[in-house]
């Protein structure tokens, strides 16, 4: 199947799909698959958890109030579970890569399960302005939250994807579908309420992945991150990656808006620190707690939350082993979990605003 999108100037374009740029995916052949499922049954993976995953309950009263106070948000992350975050910036309710539903799996019957229900509920959340799609993997595309979030009242909310992803939506009637090429902006309209943050630019940016929703389609949709210059808060969220120079290329890109008079770089990165091992199987696409810090120092980001673990078992490492590889690898590069941070799943994270002269200038 052709590549609709396809720009022989643009590096990550096929006639047939995408690719990175550090990296040529391959998908891995049945032979490495049969042969990481039996090394993990010979050794008893995944390795049993041993700390219950942190569960707190949502400050709903303030993530409520918080969501209609416009001018008056506060930038604010709340943690919903596996790579699902509230964002409150620019008097915007965005969510990332929405998954609420019982399993990550083409069905409901079978398929990783969660181990931790989500931190909000659908109907707990406030009217979601804008989704952030990453990629169509399952533990990120999840249809049933899709089709919940298009039915919220007040109406569905914008949906900004990487190129590839709109028929999948077009199929199921969801047709507030913007989407985008790496390095592509879509510049939001700022909530009604918020009149002093006039615009929100929300930039595509490369990660070292793949995509795939059925066995036939790998590498034909894009993925990657996003990220979110709100005014009062700049946001970068990873999406699923392996470590790559990607990271380097992204501070460099943004270096106009960062410095250090604008209020330096990213206010909040949202890095994936789950679903690592085995490394030789998994390395290419999924980094590790030391790499993801390394993504931080690569960026030059302020703080980071720390997603994609904790919620569905999708490989060996136990489910509550990434944040002590973190504070290991934290350890080592002199820094702490108040600049890469754990949350609880259900938990906010409030964030200080960006500096005034930033507002004004941006
Ligand atoms: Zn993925
Ligand atoms: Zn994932």
């Amino acid at each position: 199947m052709k590549n609709p999108h396809f720009n022989p100037q643009r590096p990550h374009h096929r006639p047939d799909g995408f690719q990175n740029t550090y990296l040529s995916f391959r998908g891995k052949k049945w032979h490495e698959i049969l042969r990481w499922r039996w090394q993990a049954w010979r050794a008893g993976h995944p390795r049993a958890i041993t700390e219950p995953i942190p569960v707190v309950a949502p400050d709903l009263s303030f993530i409520h109030a918080n969501a209609r106070a416009g001018r008056g948000m506060r930038p604010a992350a709340t943690w919903i579970g596996h790579i699902t975050v509230l964002l409150q910036v620019g008097g915007l309710n965005v969510l990332t890569d929405p998954v609420f539903s019982e399993r990550c799996f083409p069905v409901q019957w079978a398929g990783p399960k969660r181990h931790t229900p989500p931190g909000l509920t659908l109907s707990q959340l406030p009217r979601i302005d804008v989704v952030l799609l990453s990629h169509n993997h399952y533990d990120h595309l999840d249809e049933g939250s899709m089709r919940a979030l298009a039915r919220q009242a007040g109406g569905a909310p914008l949906v900004i994807c990487p190129l590839g992803h709109k028929a999948w939506f077009a199929r199921r009637g969801m047709h507030r579908v913007v989407e985008l090429d790496w390095w592509e902006t879509h510049v939001l309209a700022a909530n009604s309420l918020h009149p002093a943050h006039a615009r929100i630019p929300v930039t595509l940016t490369p990660a070292q992945h793949w995509s795939a929703r059925t066995a036939t389609d790998a590498l034909r949709s894009l993925w990657g991150g996003f990220a979110v210059l709100s005014p009062d808060c700049h946001v970068f969220f990873a999406g699923d990656t392996g470590y790559s120079k990607d990271f380097a290329d992204i501070r460099q890109h943004f270096a106009r808006e960062h410095t250090p008079d604008q209020g330096g770089g990213f206010d909040l990165a949202l890095l994936p620190i789950g679903a690592y091992e085995p490394r030789w199987f998994m390395k290419d696409q999924h980094c590790n707690p030391e790499e993801s810090v390394q993504i931080f120092q690569d960026l030059g980001c302020k703080r980071a939350l720390s997603v994609h673990w904790g919620t569905f078992q999708l490989t060996d490492e136990a489910l509550d082993e990434p944040p002590r590889a973190l504070d290991r690898a934290l350890k080592a590069q002199g820094m702490n979990r108040q600049q890469f941070c754990v949350a609880a799943v259900g938990e906010t994270l409030r964030l200080e605003r960006r500096t005034a002269s930033a507002s004004q200038r941006a």
